[in-house]
């Protein structure tokens, strides 16, 4: 089975398009970027100083740090760090956890992630709000949008709870 091991860039293509084409297999074959790409969450740091550290279980410091690798997650097909960094009680949480990770990939595979920019961020040690807008395309449809998140910590863990869009851009 073939490693995904195309280097991600700022504006890349999805690479989720030719896994899909490969078989169903290869479709949870994770996409590795190098870790001196600029890292997808659009930050302008290199993934390794970036989300890559969460990504390999760091706790984030703040919301607004869970929320990028959440983002950076969804765009390279991380599909368990997005379901483990989702609180039990939100609104997105699925119990049926393969039915789950099949959804995000599927999404993951069928977007275009080409930007996210953090609005504004709010709240205390425990609950935390993050507004931010993810530009993304699926096919041609701009499938952009903008969201004011609920974070909420558990056991020392930021974990997305729910979020509310505010409007298409
Ligand atoms: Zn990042």
């Amino acid at each position: 089975m073939p490693k995904g091991t195309r280097r991600v860039r700022a504006g890349y293509e999805s690479p989720w398009a030719s896994a899909r084409a490969a078989g169903p297999w290869a479709i949870v074959a994770a996409v590795k970027p190098a870790p001196n790409s600029p890292c997808p969450c659009y930050s302008g740091t290199k993934y390794k100083r970036c989300c890559r550290p969460a990504h390999r279980g760091a706790l984030p410091n703040a919301p607004k740090d869970l929320m990028r690798a959440r983002y950076s997650a969804f765009a390279l097909g991380l599909a368990r760090f997005v379901m483990d960094t989702t609180h039990p009680e939100g609104s997105s949480f699925e119990a049926d956890r393969a039915q789950w990770e099949r959804s995000i990939l599927h999404f993951a595979g069928s977007t275009s992630f080409d930007g996210l920019e953090i609005v504004e961020t709010s709240g205390n040690d425990r609950e935390g709000h993050v507004t931010f807008k993810a530009t993304l395309r699926q096919g041609e449809q701009d499938a952009s949008f903008t969201e004011r998140s609920r974070f909420l910590r558990e056991s020392g863990a930021w974990l997305y709870h729910s979020g509310d869009v505010e409007a298409s851009s």
